[in-house]
């Protein structure tokens, strides 16, 4: 994974401050959780980031990149909704594959990628079934997998668990963790949940009506005496 720099970014929307001068820097291989009220800007915060959306001002960096130029497509980002948006006419295998065909991948590279992404997430033997015939959980494993196919470096995650059960949630926040301890990547992470963000964080930022409230370790938010 790479780092990444948001230095002064501000968005508005018909005169609407949305992010109000966001500051922030997220190193390597950090999982980086974004808490706070829905309408406080996390979402926003991730579509710039992605390339979705521009800044009206201010900076964001990748790998020490200056992104101001770079168009969505060229960045090497991942992202996972909460609602999956997996392609529903496509296989299991042709939806994680479909990151890379636009890529410079042999077929024989591409076939042997989405295999290992099926055994990273335990559904090897899937590849040629159809996402409706998955369960909810095992359909987010699919979009964490085409996310992660194309080795990004940033993983965008905007409420993942957000539509599962909490047995299922706890089942893939610990495969998130897996993923990103054996590939290091960096993890942007959106959750309304404060538990969830207690478990899986290395850095927690509070956001509040588009500005950041608090930053910190767990430890340092909810170990109050
Ligand atoms: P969060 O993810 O924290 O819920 P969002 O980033 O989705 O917050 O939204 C922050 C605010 O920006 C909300 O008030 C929302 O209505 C507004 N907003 C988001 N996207 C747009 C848009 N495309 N046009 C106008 N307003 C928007
Ligand atoms: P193709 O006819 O080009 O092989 P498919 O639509 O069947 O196309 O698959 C798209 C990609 O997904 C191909 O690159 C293929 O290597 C890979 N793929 C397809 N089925 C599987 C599977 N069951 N397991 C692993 N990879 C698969």
């Amino acid at each position: 994974g790479k780092p990444v720099a948001l230095n002064q970014v501000r968005k508005s929307y018909n005169g609407t401050g949305i992010l109000k001068n966001i500051s922030l820097d997220i190193s390597a291989g950090r999982f980086c959780t974004f808490l706070g009220a829905s309408g406080s800007g996390k979402s926003t915060l991730l579509k710039i980031i992605a390339g979705f959306e521009y800044a009206d001002s201010g900076e964001i960096s990748i790998g020490g990149r200056n992104m101001a130029q770079v168009p969505a497509r060229r960045r090497n980002i991942g992202m996972v909704f909460q609602n999956y948006a997996l392609f529903p006419n496509m296989s299991v295998a042709r939806n994680i594959a479909f990151g890379l065909e636009t890529r410079r991948v042999s077929r024989n590279e591409t076939r042997a990628r989405v295999n290992e992404m099926l055994e990273i997430i335990g559904l090897s033997g899937f590849g040629d079934r159809l996402p409706s015939e998955l369960s909810g959980g095992q359909q987010q494993r699919v979009a964490l997998a085409r996310a992660m196919v194309i080795r990004p470096d940033v993983l965008l995650m905007d409420e993942p668990l957000g539509a599962l059960d909490r047995v299922i949630r706890q089942s893939l926040q610990t495969q998130i963790k897996d993923i990103q301890r054996s590939f290091g990547i960096t993890i942007l992470f959106v959750t309304h949940d404060q538990e969830e963000a207690l478990h899986m964080s290395d850095d927690v930022v509070i956001m509040r009506d588009g500005m950041i409230e608090q930053i910190g370790s767990p430890q340092d938010l909810y170990a109050r005496p």
